[in-house]
């Protein structure tokens, strides 16, 4: 069964552009609620744990560079159908291949710096939002 939550983060590309209110008002004109957000800096370690999925596959290193290049703002959101609806809005892993309209189609420029995540699972959105967020830090 489908929960209501789903984490994402906004990466250090679109920070760095300036996107934050825009990806949020997309966001929140999406019909997600935010639950908890935080603008952090990543340590090359923490980086390195939360993408540990990826640890095999050749793009690592520069995965956990790049998300460690500059701030980040993380938060977890709740909508009906959440982790489906949040890819949707987000758009393909590639912003050349994703949807007109879509965070990365709008906010992204390369398959590596590609302005947002989204969970891909349920169970990972449950995995990644308490990550990043302590019991007391989320409801
Ligand atoms: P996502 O679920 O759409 O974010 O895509 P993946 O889980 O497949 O990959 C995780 C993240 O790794 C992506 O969002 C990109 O930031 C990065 N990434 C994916 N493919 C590549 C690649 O070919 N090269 C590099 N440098 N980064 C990549
Ligand atoms: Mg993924």
């Amino acid at each position: 069964m489908a929960t209501n939550r789903t984490f994402t983060m906004i990466k250090p590309d679109a920070v760095a552009n300036g996107h934050i209110g825009a990806i949020l008002n997309d966001i929140i004109a999406g019909g997600f609620k935010i639950i908890a957000m935080k603008y952090i800096q990543l340590s090359k370690e923490t980086a390195g744990a939360f993408y540990a999925v990826h640890k095999e596959r050749p793009f690592y290193g520069e995965l956990v560079d790049f998300m460690t290049s500059g701030p980040i703002v993380a938060a977890i959101l709740e909508k009906d159908n959440a982790v489906e609806d949040f890819r949707t809005l987000i758009g393909a892993t590639d912003p050349s291949k994703a949807e007109a309209g879509t965070i990365r189609n709008k906010y992204a420029k390369s398959i590596d710096a590609n302005a947002i995540h989204g969970s891909d699972s349920d169970e990972n959105a449950a995995i990644e939002g308490s990550f990043f967020f302590s019991h007391f830090e989320r409801f």
